[in-house]
């Protein structure tokens, strides 16, 4: 059922467990519409399960997620919907490799909102500027850098308008000289307003946009903190220790 809250995503008492691993335990989060949330901690902490939960993609056995005043999973076409709010951002791009770059981004907007091509190509070529490659419309994935192809990827995310961007470790698979032009669009995006949850270990990218910064271990939320005092001496002594294993 869909309500008039604040919240884009609000979830309470979630767990989720892969066989006898309990990845994901007991976490509380409530993302207000705006908030620009980042999400580190180790390798195999659960950032990725909990991130895949609430753009809807991963089951869960106890809690509930509530995405754009709707809980996920109680009505098959409502929780479609509300997955329709979130935009998705991977590692490793996912382009269909086969299709222009043009072509990645108006396929949703042709398919699922069914716009007229004419339609779909002015909001997609909006979108390719927005994130600077406009003039790769033509060309194939396999023809971009890395950093080229996340920044596609962000221009086609954003086509479908979400209200929420969703970005687990964007620039992880990423040359060095690549992390900032995808850095530079994410934090444009966040001066736009848009509401966004960030998995990712830039740490420069956190203290800049981010204002609150969430900390997991072992399917914990451990730490939760503005930007401010979860790098400053004040912050949780395991979130401190993790925080000079990558600066
Ligand atoms: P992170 O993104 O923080 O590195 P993940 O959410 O990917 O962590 O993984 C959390 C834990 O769940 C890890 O121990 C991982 O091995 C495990 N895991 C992830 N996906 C699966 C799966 N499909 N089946 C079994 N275990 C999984
Ligand atoms: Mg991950």
């Amino acid at each position: 059922m869909s309500t008039q809250l604040d919240a884009i995503v609000d979830i309470r008492g979630l767990n989720k467990w892969f066989g006898a691993l309990h990845v994901l335990n007991d976490i509380d989060l409530t993302v207000d519409s705006g908030a620009r949330v980042v999400v580190c901690g180790p390798s195999g902490s659960g950032k990725s399960t909990l991130i895949r939960c609430i753009n809807g993609l991963g089951s869960y056995q106890k809690g509930t997620l509530r995405l754009a005043g709707t809980t996920l999973g109680v009505n098959a076409r409502e929780t479609a919907a509300a997955r329709r709010q979130t935009g998705m951002v991977f590692q490793s791009f996912n382009l269909f490799p086969h299709l222009t770059v043009l072509s990645n981004c108006t396929l949703a907007l042709r398919r699922v909102a069914g716009r007229s091509r004419g339609e779909a190509e002015d909001i997609a070529m909006a979108h390719l500027a927005k994130v600077r490659i406009p003039e790769k419309a033509m060309s194939y994935p396999g023809q971009l850098s890395g950093g080229q192809q996340q920044r596609v990827a962000i221009a086609r995310a954003l086509c479908l308008n979400p209200r929420i961007m969703l970005f687990d470790e964007p620039t992880s698979a990423l040359d060095p000289e690549m992390i900032k032009e995808v850095l530079d669009v994410m934090t444009a995006l966040a001066g736009d307003g848009m509401t966004m949850i960030c998995v990712t270990h830039e740490m420069g990218f956190a203290r800049e946009v981010a204002d609150q910064v969430v900390f997991m271990d072992q399917g914990c939320i451990i730490d939760r903190a503005s930007a401010r005092d979860f790098f400053g001496t004040s912050g949780h002594p395991r979130s401190r220790l993790f925080l000079e294993t990558i600066l």
